[in-house]
């Protein structure tokens, strides 16, 4: 089924911004017209935030930050005392796993059942089992994906894709051609370029606006298709955004978010729109504090951004989570009785750079750059930090860089920050689910990653 753009409606989404969209569009009017007739309240759009890889002890530690350094508490925090939004703990195992990988845990919410870590809607026999956007897609719904990550990286392709390992991105990136979803903005220009299996140019065929910065993406937020590739890979950490003026025109995941919502309200039939704050998970891989803690305060911003717009788009159902833990962040007791953590929060602030940053530079040159290392650290690299870094630099086994080099300054990190971590890898933790809007009245207090396929098909009217 074609959307249908009205040229007064996208006008008025022009001049007005997000802000007057709903009022624009109409939000519940129809229905208060005819009170009598009672009807099972369907959500017309759905809006998924997720944060990738958020621990409890992340957004703890993060909150803390914020109260201590903004004198506010994290939206995210605030969740919890608004009215009329829903709550749940949500048990994140997978099929092959009580530890979830970000592909099994996509595919969950994706299609309704866990599948083996690694695999995106496809089940351990082979077969693919078909994912919310096509289903979205076959009700005449527009289809979204946002992400600081590739946009062929895991989670966005759990909404979309079937691959039988989620290292296919050349063959997610095919199919996001062939399913037709119509808003990608995120990083992996390289799926889409020289040898992949699709081009931009296909995209553009169809009827896309691409788009490669910040203004080229605010400029043209109002098309109806938009494929916006801001990074070869994933997209840079805030903490390098915010500190290298070469990433000036590098956008926001809430400038990302804006859009598509400015792109995806006009569809006459509503949307589907999953947004990830995707790089949460990897600082917590590396156990970088920096990093971790601004991509959560980035993402953070973007729950207000929600909430304003299903205040004005009140058919619109908002479901906030992440889809398991990743590092076992956490802010530890420091000092005498504890009197240290509070001001080590704010040792944060003087870090300007990403350990990934730091082991770009350093690979490139081959050497380890002790100044960097202080100016970006505000850390003092000692003789043996030093030399054991230059040793994994040195061997062409290392694969991993920045978590190496933060595993050996990692004492020092903890005494600096007073942020401790249990792993490089994912935790099972069982983690908050918050809902709001139509249907949220079903989500139960305790849900498995799986059972959220069916909250939200049933909230939109999809038939599976
Ligand atoms: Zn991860």
């Amino acid at each position: 089924m074609p959307k249908s753009f009205p040229s007064n409606r996208r006008q008025f989404v022009k001049q007005l911004g997000l802000t007057g969209i709903a009022a624009t569009l109409g939000g519940n009017a129809a229905a208060s017209e005819h009170p009598l007739e009672p009807k099972p309240r369907l959500a017309k759009n759905m809006i998924f935030l997720v944060v990738d890889g958020m621990c409890t002890g992340t957004y703890g530690f993060a909150h803390h930050w914020s109260l201590r350094n903004r004198n506010a508490p994290l939206h995210w925090m605030q969740l919890f005392e608004q009215p009329d939004l829903a709550r749940a703990l949500q048990d994140t195992a997978s099929a092959s796993s009580p530890v979830t990988d970000s592909a099994a845990a996509a595919s969950a919410w994706g299609c309704g059942q866990r599948v083996m870590n690694g695999a995106i809607n496809v089940d351990a026999e082979g077969n693919s089992l078909t994912p919310l956007l096509t289903h979205a897609k076959a009700a005449g719904k527009a289809t979204g994906l946002v992400t600081t990550c590739r946009v062929t990286h895991a989670t966005s392709a759990g909404f979309a894709a079937n691959v039988e390992q989620r290292a296919m991105e050349n063959e997610i990136a095919q199919q996001y051609l062939q399913r037709d979803v119509d808003v990608l903005l995120g990083g992996g220009l390289d799926y889409f370029q020289g040898e992949s299996l699709v081009s931009i140019e296909d995209f553009k065929a169809k009827g896309y606006q691409c788009l490669r910065n910040r203004a080229e993406l605010i400029a043209h937020a109002t098309h109806p298709q938009l494929l916006g590739l801001f990074a070869n890979s994933h997209m840079p950490y805030v903490i390098d955004r915010a500190n290298d003026a070469s990433l000036a025109e590098v956008p926001s995941l809430q400038d990302m978010f804006r859009a598509a919502l400015q792109s995806l309200s006009q569809a006459q039939d509503g949307f589907v729109l999953q947004v990830e704050a995707g790089r949460v998970d990897h600082a917590g891989h590396v156990n970088d504090p920096a990093a971790i803690l601004h991509e959560l305060l980035e993402f953070d911003e973007c729950i207000p951004l929600a909430l304003e717009y299903i205040k004005n788009d009140p058919d619109t159902l908002l479901i906030i989570t992440t889809d398991h833990g990743t590092g076992g962040c956490q802010l530890d007791g420091a000092g005498a009785a504890y009197e240290d953590s509070g001001p080590a929060l704010e040792r944060i602030n003087t870090m300007t750079v990403s350990f990934e940053s730091m082991a770009r530079v350093f690979s490139a040159t081959g050497r380890f750059d002790p100044d960097l290392f202080e100016q970006g650290t505000g850390m003092v690299a000692s003789k043996a930090q030093a030399d054991a870094i230059q040793t994994i630099i040195d061997d062409p086994e290392t694969l991993y860089l920045s978590s190496a080099m933060a595993n050996i300054v990692g004492d020092s990190l903890v005494a600096e920050t007073a942020v401790g971590w249990s792993s490089n890898n994912h935790t099972s933790e069982c983690v908050d689910v918050f809902a709001c809007g139509p249907g949220s009245e079903r989500l139960p207090s305790f849900i498995k990653n799986y059972e959220l396929f069916g909250i939200m098909t049933q909230a939109l009217g999809l038939s599976t």
